[in-house]
């Protein structure tokens, strides 16, 4: 599949920053508003939002069949329910008018100026409505590491977890745009010397380094997806925080697992990275033994390699990194998870969210979780202004960020970050 838009040689009219996750080959999609428009598709590139509106409504869209409308929502369900061939066509559409030897807009100064608009002007919204989400566990190092601390580091892994991509269906209302600030949640937990729960702020809040794909197109509840299908029905990706509380965690999950630990809010990045614009950026996976079952093989490079960081920044002070990850790392790649997801005939829907799972690497710096950085807090981590964590604090601002870059061409997203307020 030859896409134009992803040629690392393009160059854009619009100035872009040599360190800009928005170059000419990235065009992510998303909400945004300002103070005079209402909320709006927009396409990133360096340092401005170009909006999709303005641009369909004076004819620079022309010849793609597109529905009036489709960019005007408040949502991108609409537009990425088109298809991936009708969204690329968008894609590369935006990308010809961009290039710097094309005048359409770059010469109709008056148009130039009403399309583009700068970044630091407009307000980021959810990118979809997200009628289902999906949590995976898909990381070998991050199980591993959850299994060492909390069962048997001789059996850290579970007997099923290298024969299906294990997951669970979690809250879907309690996704939030990157940047809403959130309530410490209270919960119930008990202590290991205590007879009795008690009911309380959680004292063991943390973050989960992850990346979620969302889906463009419906398979028909009956209707499994096979590994071979499974890129038609993914748009792109975003990064994804999926807050947990462990100390909650721990009382409440056995036997069916994640409840209220998990849906008191999780963030993602505003833009969405097309899996279009990540093709330059596919790498093997890890070796899978023992072997997969037939629905569960594949063929290619189904990994992208994306670098992944979290910052942690206490109220009023400097940001500390804490964690250099890479979404190469995956065992199951998404490919495989949505053929299980659907083996049994699950129906997806458009705007659906499929989370990774944290996202841990081989290191200990590279460990996407605090559970993981502070080994079930037995260590500390340093932060710059000289305090420590083992867990996150209240005032913190905990910020997630990834780019792939090759052939001098880097493909970001930007950021997720969210500040943790003082429970209710
Ligand atoms: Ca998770």
């Amino acid at each position: 599949m030859q896409i134009k838009a992803n040629d690392s040689s393009l160059k854009s009219w619009v100035e872009v920053p040599a360190d800009s996750d928005f170059p000419i080959q990235n065009l992510p999609f998303g909400i945004f508003k300002t103070e005079y428009l209402n909320a709006g598709a927009g396409v990133a590139i360096g340092d401005y939002v170009l909006d999709l509106t303005y641009l369909y409504e004076n004819g620079f869209l022309d010849g793609l069949g597109l529905p009036a409308g489709v960019f005007n929502q408040h949502t991108l369900n609409g537009f990425i329910g088109l298809g991936k061939q009708k969204t690329r066509a968008v894609r590369e559409r935006i990308s010809e008018l961009l290039l710097d030897d094309n005048d359409e807009l770059r010469d109709r100064k008056a148009a130039r100026e009403l399309a583009l608009i700068p970044m630091e002007e407009v307000e980021m919204l959810m990118p979809v409505h997200v009628p289902n989400y999906t949590d995976f566990y898909s990381s070998e190092e991050h199980a591993r590491n959850v299994g060492t601390m909390f069962r048997d580091p001789d059996n850290a892994l579970m007997p099923n977890w290298k024969h299906l991509p294990v997951g669970y269906h979690g809250r879907a209302s309690s996704i939030v745009v990157s940047g809403t600030p959130f309530h410490r949640p209270k919960g119930q937990t008990k202590a290991n010397d205590a007879d009795t729960p008690s009911y309380g702020p959680c004292r063991l809040l943390d973050f989960e380094l992850e990346m979620a794909f969302i889906t463009c197109k419906e398979n028909g509840l009956g209707n499994p997806v096979s590994t071979q299908e499974a890129e038609d029905y993914i748009f792109g990706f975003v990064l994804f925080n999926d807050w947990s509380a462990r100390d909650i965690q721990k009382w409440e999950y056995v036997p069916l697992g994640p409840f209220l630990a998990k849906n008191f809010a999780s963030h993602s990045s505003p833009w969405i990275v097309t899996m279009d614009a990540l093709e330059a950026f596919r790498v093997k996976g890890p070796e899978q033994d023992p072997a997969v079952l037939p629905y569960l093989k594949y063929e290619g490079k189904k990994n992208f390699d994306i670098n992944l960081e979290v910052g942690i920044q206490p109220d009023g002070s400097e940001e500390t990194v804490v964690c250099n990850s890479s979404f190469k790392y995956m065992y199951w790649n998404v490919n495989q998870q949505l053929a299980h997801h659907t083996g049994n005939g699950c129906n997806l829907q458009v705007g659906d969210m499929y989370a990774s799972g944290t996202i841990s690497g081989p290191t200990p710096d590279s460990y996407g979780s605090m559970l993981e950085l502070s080994w079930q807090g037995t260590k500390t981590i340093a932060m710059k202004d000289g305090t420590e964590r083992k867990f996150i604090q209240d005032g913190d601002t905990v910020v997630m960020r990834g780019f792939a870059e090759r052939d001098g061409v880097r493909v970001g997203f930007g950021e997720v970050n969210a500040k943790v307020l003082p429970a209710k």
